[in-house]
């Protein structure tokens, strides 16, 4: 009755609106684009471009091919984009408008590349639009590649871009690895393009990101890893090892590891002990389990939107793990679970202030595009944001 997750269009506009100079273009009425805009934009507070058909009663009953057509030549000449995404909503699935054929009998006279993805809400979930969107692109971008003369891996899954991801590719980048592509936070085109020229792929969505991992390794030969999000200590230290031994690459990461795990204990002195709740999507959930493990804090629940091919298996190898796990539940649900478990700090994202208000328990927000929170400085980032909003809470 109160759904913790959110439909297809949004998976497919989020992995679009994620790459560079490329435009979304929902065929359907206004609301689906600007809901979606409205929340990209407060959970990652960037300017989003998102273009709508703006469909009216009468559209939706006798269909709208023409209306399509034009915002397409409108859009492709007032934005210039590199790519346009061709979505249906809801409304133009249910009727069977052919955005395909739409997209191309115009393609002739655009400026942009265009591919389309039915991404009606009702037909299945955000995952599935984020995978369909990626699918594609591969699909229609992605031909042989000579491999790069430096070990080169490509990130698969992920959609936001901000301090984590430049963190992320900012230490592969000094251990010798080159990040080839990042499918799709920040990628262009001709990202997509150099896909097949990467050595390794790594996928980092349970959700989305193992479909495109398994679909590039049959085309191209390239496996993949899988992994939690890097975040936390021992959780960061096996991600980077397991490519560092992929690529025979001499790195001095336990005297990083060390020095970090110095400093994280400090901070383990201060919240040993404390109970939290985790409310997250499933590629985080497994790594923040981790990280408040490894502060000697007690995960006394985890709620996740969704659940991957590998994440409750990623759950059971956090040391010590025992917590009650819920999927895709209702809010009221959580709120209940919440209730029950009493957390001293729920780590969460946006969606969950209102659950922290009313229930009186601080909020650590880890899921906002403009906060650091991976790897081994990450670590430490997220401990400090839980010892003040638990020591502010208590006044
Ligand atoms: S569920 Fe349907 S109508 Fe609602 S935003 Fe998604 S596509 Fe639009």
């Amino acid at each position: 009755m109160e759904p913790v997750s959110t439909c297809k269009l949004f998976g497919a506009v989020r992995a679009a609106a994620a790459m560079k100079n490329t435009l979304p273009v929902i065929h359907g009425p206004r609301g689906c684009g600007y809901h979606i805009r409205y929340l990209l934009t407060a959970r990652g507070g960037k300017r989003i471009r998102i273009a709508s058909t703006e469909l009216v009663e009468e559209d939706v009953v006798f269909g709208a091919s023409d209306k399509l057509r034009r915002t397409l030549m409108n859009a492709d000449e007032t934005h210039n984009p590199d790519l346009m995404v061709v979505m249906s909503s809801c409304a133009t699935s249910i009727i069977g408008e052919d955005i395909r054929r739409v997209a191309e009998e115009s393609a002739g006279d655009l400026g942009s590349e265009v591919i389309t993805v039915s991404a009606g809400g009702f037909e299945s979930t955000q995952g599935e639009g984020y995978e369909e969107v990626m699918t594609a692109l591969i699909e229609k971008f992605c031909l042989e590649g000579e491999p790069p003369r430096e070990p080169g891996v490509n990130i698969i899954g992920e959609f936001r871009g901000g301090p984590d991801l430049r963190h992320i590719t900012g230490s592969l980048e000094m251990m010798g690895v080159s990040v080839n592509c990042v499918l799709t936070a920040g990628c262009t085109l001709d990202d997509v393009r150099r896909i097949p020229s990467a050595h390794l792929n790594l996928s980092f969505c349970d959700v989305s990101g193992i479909g495109p991992c398994r679909l590039l390794e049959e085309k191209f030969g390239i496996p993949f890893h899988h992994h939690p999000f890097p975040m936390g200590l021992s959780n960061s230290r096996e991600f980077y090892a397991g490519i560092l031994r992929y690529f025979s690459i001499d790195y001095p990461l336990e005297e990083v590891y060390h020095d970090f795990m110095d400093a994280l204990m400090d901070r383990a002195a201060e919240l040993k002990g404390l109970r939290a709740a985790i409310v997250s999507g499933p590629t985080r959930a497994a790594a923040l389990a981790g990280l408040l493990s490894e502060l000697g804090m007690e995960v006394a629940l985890v709620s996740m939107d969704m659940i991957g091919e590998y994440t409750l298996e990623n759950l059971g190898r956090v040391p010590g793990f025992r917590s009650r796990v819920l999927v895709g539940t209702d809010v009221s649900d959580v709120e209940d679970a919440l209730r029950d478990a009493e957390p001293d700090v729920i780590v969460g994202g946006l969606a969950e202030t209102c659950l922290s208000e009313g229930l009186r328990m601080p909020l650590v927000d880890v899921m906002h595009g403009s906060v650091l929170t991976a790897g081994f400085q990450g670590a430490l980032n997220v401990a400090d944001k839980i010892r003040d909003a638990v020591s502010c809470s208590r006044g």
